[in-house]
């Protein structure tokens, strides 16, 4: 999702990030540019004018423009107020005291209701062990109610139905009552939608909250309808007063127009996504991954957690000094080519490291596991000096190495450029103004 934007955006910032100086007039074109990827990505106009205006206030106060690094700083304002305008924080999600917790899905039809309740279901259960149960109160469609049953039963949780004929307000009050006996502590109900906001079926849901007393109710929300999307919410808010946004679809070509807007238009977060019809296509929102995700910074938590599942911590520790004072060496490289190597899917990987994925065609690159291996050979035909003082290099030594490891002379000038660039890059972003390495290693 947000190919367009993201580009779009990366290229409005690709004016200024060259530049040592930026003047008034580059920020100028930079948030003319901006401006119009935003409304082009279907953006409410009031939020693109209120977050234009908040950028150019931030990016001309405080000296930024004759700062030691004004390009970054500006990146960092646009960043800093994207994540701000979907959220800032990560809105946690709210449990009862006293089980069980009841949440609500509530949206018009289509919009993933029934699915997104299977997702929560099933992520409550495997990240906060709870037991589920489910209650059919979308009795419009008898369709709607066989769908509940089958993910009820795909997935192992009771759905409590009492077919199409009862009062859905009913239906959640003796749904939950059953939950209570069974001791089942978390009570989904899925209740109907309409292709348009109407007034019966909000007088509905909001008979429905009322005996419910539900801890969350979550407006789901289909990413692709946009704009449409945004006033749906508003409507829906003024309401329920819901508790929370899910955003689905966003696997779709969506413009993002919604998932920008929405917070800012209804006051109220979005709390998870989704991002397939499967039921594991499901996270939780993090307003600041996504911010960094638009604007090409990679998704660097991500990448960080799953490094921390294969990672070394003290290795990490360690590379993030070395990065820092600058003494990360070829045999560094080696460690991290190992680390790599047990991380999986390199390609998977790139995609992830801010500033790579979108340097020359490296967003297309497959990386082909024999790469590492024929990398790895070169480096162990450097000798420790040369792996130590990678500046020691020269063309005699080069042409040992080739010989060493049988590589073409090429292919080593060439990682040994390779080398040394993303050694300048990783430490400039480490010592720059971005957020650096060691805090991103949880340092
Ligand atoms: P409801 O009417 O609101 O209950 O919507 P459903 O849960 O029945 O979903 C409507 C359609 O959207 C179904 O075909 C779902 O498989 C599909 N769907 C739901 N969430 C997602 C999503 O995140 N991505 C994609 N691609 N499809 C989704
Ligand atoms: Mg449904």
């Amino acid at each position: 999702a947000f190919e367009g934007l993201s580009d779009r955006l990366q290229s409005a910032m690709g004016t200024v990030s060259g530049k040592g100086k930026i003047t008034e007039a580059d920020l100028k074109q930079m948030m003319r540019e901006v401006r119009l990827a935003l409304l082009e990505a279907d953006v409410n106009f009031k939020v693109v004018k209120k977050f234009v205006k908040t950028v150019n206030e931030r990016a001309l106060g405080a000296n930024v423009l004759e700062s030691l690094s004004p390009a970054q700083q500006v990146v960092k304002i646009v960043n800093e107020e994207l994540t701000e305008l979907m959220g800032g924080e990560q809105a946690p999600f709210n449990f009862s005291p006293k089980p069980p917790t009841v949440v609500m899905m509530v949206g018009l039809q289509g919009a993933g209701k029934t699915t997104t309740a299977g997702k929560l279901a099933k992520f409550m259960h495997k990240n906060e062990h709870k037991r589920p149960l489910l209650i059919a109160a979308d009795v419009y469609r008898p369709a709607a109610i066989d769908q509940l049953q089958t993910l009820g039963e795909q997935l192992n949780y009771p759905v409590f139905s009492m077919g199409t004929d009862a009062d859905p307000v009913e239906i959640a009050r003796q749904g939950i009552e059953r939950a209570k006996i069974d001791g089942r502590d978390l009570v989904i109900i899925d209740t109907a939608g309409r292709l348009h906001v109407d007034d019966q079926l909000m007088a509905e849901l909001q008979n429905i909250k009322e005996v419910a007393n539900p801890q969350e109710i979550l407006l789901v929300v289909d990413s692709m309808t946009g704009q449409d999307a945004v006033n749906v919410a508003e409507t829906f808010n003024e309401r329920l007063d819901i508790s929370g946004v899910v955003l689905t679809k966003l696997d779709g070509d969506t413009r993002g127009g919604a998932a920008l807007s929405i917070r800012s238009v209804t006051g109220k977060p979005i709390k998870f996504t989704g991002q397939g019809e499967k039921l594991e296509d499901f996270e939780i929102f993090y307003p600041e991954r996504m911010a960094s995700r638009i604007l090409g910074m990679g998704d660097i938590m991500t990448l960080i957690e799953k490094a921390q599942q294969d990672f070394d911590e003290e290795k990490a520790q360690e590379m993030a000094d070395k990065i820092k004072a600058n003494t990360f060496d070829f045999n560094d490289f080696l460690d991290q080519l190992d680390q790599v190597n047990k991380m999986g899917p390199l390609e998977d990987i790139i995609k992830m490291i801010p500033g790579l994925n979108k340097m020359a065609g490296l967003d297309q690159l497959k990386v082909d596991p024999k790469d590492t291996a024929r990398m790895k050979a070169i480096v162990l035909s450097m000798t420790n000096e040369e792996r130590e003082n990678p500046e020691i290099l020269s063309q005699q030594r080069r042409k040992r190495i080739a010989k060493g490891s049988a590589r073409p002379l090429a292919e080593v000038n060439r990682l040994i450029k390779q080398f040394n660039e993303s050694k300048k890059m990783m430490n400039q972003l480490s010592n720059g103004n971005m957020r650096g390495l060691e805090n991103m290693m949880g340092a």
